[in-house]
């Protein structure tokens, strides 16, 4: 076995639980799963000649710049630079570790998987476990119990049908203090996970745990992957005027509520296919609307929608529309949300409903209809507050007010992303017209207005983060690679199969970069387990994205070179490492005799080892004198 590599692969390292076939069982999954099929599950793919692209998720892509090799089975961005295999997509797309992105695709490929103990992956298993236990008993209750016999009629009065309750297992927490915990405890459930998992709450005193949930219509919230992580507990009508009308799970190892949606792993395959996400605020509003035939709609988790959140739709939709109720309340998050999401660069728009009327009664009193009218609606967010603006400044505002109206709307212009997806002449119109409308309403001059604009813009690029570490980890280009380093890995990609004479004598001390000896270190270690050092299994043995990278970066180019012979490749490269070791012998007797007395036995010796050296050195970069 290979242990030298189990130090910097996290790949054995995870098997290292004892899993005796762990690399088989790696190497089924990934003949099993098609790249293309994978990606296109999460990015809209088209053919372009015998590759597949489609819009990068780790920049800001208005280019098609991700390509997908169906032949070699890997996918590379040309612009940020990252690469690799079905398991690096994943692992980089759904942030998950190796272990987990072998999981989720060998369940898509129906392939089972030893179970492996593995330290972090257990207390997860373990949470996703309870959490999905939790949600069953809420559903029991909900459909069977006299104790949520007021939730259900509440449910279906706003007019939810059973169906769609059924759908996306609503449940129900009676208003007790144990009902969980009893129950647990009656299932050999850990208090200990329910508490990891928000379901309990330790007692101030350490007496005890009680249940978080009580009197409250239960909304399971999933990851992307469908897996339940927390939930959403909504009031009844007629709880005390004191409870908050929601509340969720607290944050815990995998639930995060500023990177996560309500909704999102129903909605993602409508969203794609819409290229557009509509945001609402409430749960029952997510459900109304699927309930009404759309299907791309997520509500938010009790927090405004964030910069993590249009990320993680960006990756799907092409615009958002964030849908708000026609109440106050909406507007003073419109506020919240405008600053954040204008420097996103991502087209978002912002639809208000009429005053007194949610997005569930819209759908299912008005019909489909009404509320598309409503989304068709959606305004740019400048104009959005512009009009606001306009609305809430009374006539006979004081100058101070008039003025700090127009700093508000000239705060939110300088947020505008400069990576915005609107082409650079758009941006200017619309900034032209807002500054118009401005200087008009207020009788301010179009300079002045500039002038204040460009410093707010400036002192928001100075207090900016630098660019956000979307493409995480490094990355190493074939570039910054010395010639010989990158001939070296050319040629374990060109010939796998005839590379290994080549590598016995090839030392790591001869690479001199970090990312190559770590790809050649993973070379000899295929080799030495009988195994072809390929792109795949190189990919497969690697755990370093960066790695990743370079090598299909590196296998490009060796394909772009379809007139080189890669037998006659390796030959040269021999003959150069062969020169290259005369070179050093020659290099490091020169040096003892310059640093050691010697003998004038010895001396003469090595001079006569020094000549010949040199003469063989020389014989191969000139054979003529040879
Ligand atoms: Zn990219």
């Amino acid at each position: 076995m290979h242990t030298s590599l189990n130090n910097l692969s996290p790949h054995t390292g995870h098997d290292a639980g004892g899993v005796a076939h762990g690399d088989d069982v790696k190497e089924r999954v990934r003949e099993a799963i098609d790249i293309v099929d994978l990606v296109g599950s999460y990015i809209s793919l088209r053919r372009s000649g015998k590759n597949f692209v489609g819009l990068c998720p780790w920049h800001d892509d208005s280019r098609p710049s991700l390509q997908i090799n169906p032949e070699r089975q890997t996918f590379r961005c040309w612009v940020c630079n990252v690469g690799g295999d079905a398991f690096s997509f994943l692992m980089r797309m759904d942030r998950l570790d190796f272990r987990e992105a072998l999981e989720q695709l060998a369940d898509r490929a129906g392939i089972d998987l030893p179970r492996v103990q593995g330290p972090g992956s257990d207390v997860k298993r373990a949470l996703y476990e309870v959490c999905n236990w939790a949600s069953d008993r809420f559903v029991d209750c909900f459909h069977n119990s006299s104790l949520a016999r007021e939730a259900r009629e509440y449910l279906r009065e706003r007019g939810l049908t059973d169906d769609t309750l059924q759908d996306s297992s609503v449940g129900f927490a009676p208003n007790e203090w144990d009902w969980l915990l009893r129950q647990a405890q009656a299932s050999g459930i850990s208090t200990n996970h329910l508490e990891q998992a928000g379901l309990v709450v330790a007692r101030q005193d350490r007496s005890g745990h009680y249940d978080r949930f009580r009197g409250r219509i239960m909304f399971p919230i999933s990851d992307p992957q469908g897996r339940c992580v927390a939930f959403g507990g909504r009031v009844l009508p007629n709880a005390p005027p004191d409870s908050a009308k929601y509340i969720n799970s607290p944050e815990t190892p995998v639930f995060s509520k500023q990177s996560m949606l309500y909704g999102l792993d129903a909605a993602r395959e409508a969203i794609s296919h819409s290229r557009r996400a509509l945001v609402v605020e409430g749960y029952t509003d997510c459900l109304a609307a699927r309930q009404a035939g759309i299907h791309d709609v997520v509500a938010v988790l009790g927090t405004a929608l964030g910069q993590r959140h249009a990320r993680l739709l960006r990756r799907y939709a092409d615009r958002i529309v964030v849908v708000l109720d026609g109440d106050d309340a909406g507007r003073r998050r419109a506020d919240e949300v405008l600053e954040v999401l204008l420097a996103e660069p991502v087209d978002i728009r912002i639809a208000r409903l009429p005053a007194g009327i949610d997005p569930c009664d819209q759908c299912l009193t008005a019909g489909p209809e009404a509320f598309e009218a409503v989304i068709d609606e959606a305004v740019d967010p400048l104009d959005y507050r512009m009009r606001e603006t306009f609305e809430r400044l009374p006539h006979d505002a004081s100058d101070e007010l008039a003025l700090s109206a127009v700093e508000g709307v000239l705060k939110i212009l300088s947020a505008v992303s400069p990576r915005s997806p609107l082409p650079p002449s758009q941006r200017q119109l619309r900034q032209d017209r807002i500054l118009g409308k401005l200087s008009r309403r207020f009788g301010l001059s179009r300079d002045a207005l500039q002038t204040r604009l460009e410093e707010l813009s400036r002192s928001r690029r100075t207090n900016d983060v630098p660019p956000s570490p979307s493409t995480e980890g490094l990355r190493f280009d074939e570039a910054e690679l010395v010639p010989w380093d990158r001939e070296v890995l050319s040629a374990i990609l060109a010939a796998p199969e005839e590379v290994s004479d080549l590598l016995d004598r090839i030392s790591e001390d001869e690479i001199s970069a970090e990312p190559a000896k770590a790809i050649l270190r993973a070379a000899k270690s295929l080799i030495a387990a009988e195994k072809l050092p390929s792109l795949a299994a190189l990919l497969l043995e690697l755990p370093a994205a960066e790695l990743h990278g370079l090598l299909v970066q590196l296998d490009e180019s060796i394909r772009e070179q379809t007139h080189l012979d890669q037998i006659g490749r390796l030959h040269h490269l021999s003959e150069a490492l062969e020169r290259r070791q005369a070179d050093r012998t020659a290099w490091q007797t020169v040096r003892k005799l310059k640093t050691s007395p010697l003998q004038p036995d010895d001396e003469a010796a090595m001079i006569e080892q020094l000549v010949s050296a040199r003469r063989a050195a020389q014989g191969m970069t000139d054979p003529k004198e040879g």
